[in-house]
């Protein structure tokens, strides 16, 4: 009876977290979304305390204590710039507890397993323990990226194909070591040497990708977490936690499918770190040309005497903290009748989604905010553009050259309309490291300074 209970509680979890998923899809629905997260997890974590009746129940509720107030506080303190390393690191979490699930699980087993259960449970540890480790140095090595600590250029180390390719067979031969192992220290030392291994890989692995490759890694990164979950809840016999792991395992996996779609990459070269391997990208040098700078009452005059108008956030928009006084002026634009819409890159900003969350906090209206494939087509029919803070999305080199970071990443083509605006604080490149000629183009004015304190001049003159 008691069983029957907690299992319709996690049926009824299992749902939340489906329509968690769903409404997570949506700008609109993205909070509802949140809402039925939390709920899923509080009767899963719930139900999964009350029914395990556990003599160290103390323990349990005193590290979740311990667990939620330092996660309250980082969410509290985290700056909206700074998600998607919060992310990797707590996904790196995630490896780390596949890891030592695996451990306490291989040697303390919950039950004495026999025969074919106990190849299975050893198959279960062996591949929960590699994805996990492998999940928690990659996302590591993203922390440290994403952070800065790490450069953000790849690492080319030679015949690191081969590298890669050697550790796995390697540890494709410890795994039969570890599971035909009579006794348990020997297998114990396979699992060890294997952990270490599959540590060093996840880390050249991640540390091999660069430039604009780095958002598809972290949503990958997603996808091995969710595998990582999903393998702990095979070694603790928990079917919800499989169910929950292959539901984020298989949601970071459709979403790294779709970042490469978007960014014109097969989804293989750029986990094997295929991409962004040589630095052959445009210079300042090689670009040449003069730069041309406009002052905010020259920029207001040209957004007031304009008929369309297209703003191109980036990352330097959520660094300067500059939606509010964008949301402003694109108001007080449509309020003169200027046609006003956005163009949302889907690699703009440090996460998947991260333009379009600042552009709902704003509360820019959500029809006038486009796709690039949908807004590029009308580039040539639009008089001013506002780069807002972005570079690499932008960047015609993209286009032009065979090799470096961003070659054959799809870009806005913002310089085929009549004007384009930079706004931006210097000449420094973006993420990729990559110099822009876009900056050098006839139609091209830079107006330098701070997004915010630009935008908030241009506000005000914009009559
Ligand atoms: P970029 O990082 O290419 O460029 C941002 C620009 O913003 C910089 O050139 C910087 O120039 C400017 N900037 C910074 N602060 C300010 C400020 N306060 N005011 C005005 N400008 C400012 O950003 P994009 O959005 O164009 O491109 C995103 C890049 O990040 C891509 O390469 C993408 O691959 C990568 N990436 C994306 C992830 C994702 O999931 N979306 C995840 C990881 C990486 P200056 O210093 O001169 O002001």
């Amino acid at each position: 009876m008691f069983d029957g209970f907690i299992n319709s509680l996690y049926i009824v979890a299992s749902i939340f977290f489906i329509l968690s998923l769903g409404g997570l899809s949506h700008q609109e629905s993205a909070v509802r979304g949140n809402v039925f997260g939390i709920l899923g997890m509080i009767l899963a974590v719930g139900g999964t305390i009350a029914a395990k009746s556990l003599d160290n129940i103390g323990i349990v509720i005193g590290m979740m204590a311990v667990g939620g107030v330092i996660g309250i506080l980082v969410t509290m303190r985290v700056q909206m710039t700074a998600m998607p390393q919060l992310v990797a690191i707590l996904h790196s979490l995630v490896g780390l507890a596949a890891v030592f699930v695996g451990f306490a699980n291989y040697i303390e087993p919950l039950v004495e397993y026999e025969g074919a259960e106990k190849l299975v449970h050893e198959i279960e540890v062996y591949i929960g323990v590699l994805i996990g480790a492998i999940t928690f140095t990659g996302s590591v090595a993203a922390f440290g990226k994403l952070q800065g600590v790490i450069s953000s250029r790849p690492l080319m180390l030679p015949l690191r194909h081969w590298l890669n390719l050697v550790i796995a067979i390697v540890c494709i031969w410890l795994g039969a070591e570890f599971i035909g192992a009579e006794a348990q220290a020997d297998g114990t030392k396979f699992l060890l040497i294997m952990t270490v291994l599959a540590f060093l890989l996840g880390l050249h692995l991640v540390l091999a990708i660069g430039g604009a490759d780095m958002p598809v890694v972290i949503s990958m990164l997603n996808s091995y977490s969710g595998w990582a979950a999903a393998a702990t809840g095979f070694m603790l016999s928990s079917d919800l936690l499989i169910l929950v792991g292959a539901l984020v395992g298989s949601s970071g996996a459709i979403l790294s499918y779709i970042m490469c779609r978007a960014m014109n990459r097969h989804f293989v070269s750029v986990i094997m770190g295929g991409f962004g391997t040589s630095g052959g990208s445009a210079s300042a040098s090689d670009i040449g040309g003069e730069i041309s700078e406009i002052l905010p009452d020259e920029a207001s005059a040209l957004l007031g005497s304009s008929k369309s108008v297209v703003i191109v956030p980036g990352y330097g928009m959520a660094v300067a903290h500059a939606q509010h006084p964008v949301a402003e002026m694109t108001r007080k634009l449509r309020d003169k009748g200027i046609e006003v819409r956005f163009a949302i890159h889907p690699v703009a900003g440090r996460m998947p989604g991260h333009m379009n969350v600042l552009l709902a906090e704003a509360r820019v209206p959500y029809d006038i905010v486009l796709e690039m494939d949908e807004i590029n087509p009308e580039m040539p029919d639009t008089d001013v553009i506002l780069v807002i803070g972005a570079n690499d999305i932008v960047n015609p080199s993209a286009q032009d050259s065979d090799d470096g970071p961003i070659a054959g990443m799809p870009v806005i083509e913002v310089w085929k309309a009549r004007h384009t605006i930079v706004l931006k604080r210097s000449m420094a490149s973006g993420y990729a490291g990559v110099d822009n000629p876009l900056f050098y183009k006839e139609n091209n004015r830079m107006l330098f300074g701070d997004a915010k304190d630009s935008i908030d001049k241009l506000v005000t003159m914009i009559e």
